[in-house]
């Protein structure tokens, strides 16, 4: 139990909701649901307050059109904006989601100037180094969401394909939630075994396909909006972390001030999480090969970053 924790998530959709549920069924934390939709937040908070008894939690769900609810959150997970349709990419969202995203980081810092901010919207790695600018928060207290449900679809085919369960595969996955994301198979592994020893080169190939593409492959098959139960489990790790101080090793969207030899941008990293949010980057020694993946991904956000400097 932990009383008194608050997390606001912006953005009651299916992201947001989804995390609302998740977080409120462990018991983790109250929540005030912040939509700018009338009725749409407060809607969905009671139907979510109306499952406390027969699910067992004692949480308050109180949902909002008015920022002021957020006052004192803990943690704030920014969900608002919107979602991708099929053939387009999290990279044409830029322009609206980066203005709420702005937006929404003023309200932060007048409402919530404590709080750590879990950033979930797309664009993802832009979208977190654009909070981190505006609040002018401590890099410490701004996490992008992505890496984890990344790592997570990884996982899963790993584990369908070796019969075994997803939560025995450790796997990194660094880089920008996107279609350029850099997922290091080499240094993936089932109990201390390699993962190149367990399957053939071809289907790693194939899972590392399968695994970019999973996004895109539902937004696809749902027809209008994205992925959500997948990524609110991604959100819920990071606010389980956080709220407990159990200080796991995730991958993240977190701003580098040279690690990796990369500066002044945010993207994904392993990163321990505990209280203080991103409380360690973890550097792992990459392959060539590795290293410019990762180095040319870096270059297609910067130039995402300069695009939103006129916003
Ligand atoms: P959704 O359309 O279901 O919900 C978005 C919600 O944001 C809507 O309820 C909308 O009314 C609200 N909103 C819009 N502007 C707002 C504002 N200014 N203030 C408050 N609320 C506002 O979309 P979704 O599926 O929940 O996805 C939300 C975002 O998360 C999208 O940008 C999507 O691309 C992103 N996403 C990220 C990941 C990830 O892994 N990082 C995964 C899935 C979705």
């Amino acid at each position: 139990m932990t009383p008194g924790m608050k997390v606001a998530i912006i953005g009651a959709g299916n992201v947001g909701a989804t995390a609302a549920l998740r977080i409120v069924e462990a018991n983790l934390a109250d929540i005030v649901l912040m939509d700018i939709v009338e009725g749409k937040a407060e809607g969905l908070a009671l139907d979510l307050s109306s499952a406390s008894s027969i699910v067992g939690h004692s949480r308050s769900i109180l949902g909002t059109t008015d920022y002021k609810e957020i006052s004192g959150a803990n943690i704030v997970v920014l969900t608002a904006g919107q979602a991708r349709s099929p053939g387009q990419s999290r990279e044409e969202l830029l322009s609206k989601n980066a203005e709420i995203a702005k937006d929404a980081s003023r309200k932060i810092v007048q409402y919530a100037p404590s709080a750590i901010v879990i950033v979930v919207s797309n664009p993802l790695d832009v979208l977190t180094y654009l909070t981190l600018k505006a609040t002018k928060f401590s890099p410490a207290k701004i996490i992008g969401m992505g890496g984890v449900s990344d790592c997570a679809r990884f996982n899963m085919l790993i584990g369908n394909e070796l019969n075994i369960a997803g939560s025995q595969v450790q796997s990194v996955i660094i880089g920008p939630h996107a279609d350029n994301m850099v997922i290091l198979p080499r240094l993936t592994t089932v109990k201390g075994k390699a993962l190149n020893e367990l399957l053939s080169e071809k289907k790693i190939e194939e899972i590392v396909g399968e695994t970019r593409n999973f996004g895109a492959r539902i937004v696809k098959l749902l027809g209008k909006g994205s992925a959500y139960y997948g990524p609110s489990a991604g959100i819920f790790a990071l606010v389980d972390s956080i709220v407990n101080d159990r200080k796991k090793l995730l991958c993240a969207s977190s701003y580098l001030s040279g690690q990796y030899g990369l500066s002044d941008l945010c993207l994904g990293v392993p990163v321990k999480i505990g209280a203080g949010g991103i409380e360690e980057i973890v550097e792992l020694e990459l392959t060539d090969g590795e290293k410019s993946a990762l180095m040319n991904s870096a270059a297609s956000i910067k130039n995402l970053i300069k695009k939103i400097r006129s916003i």
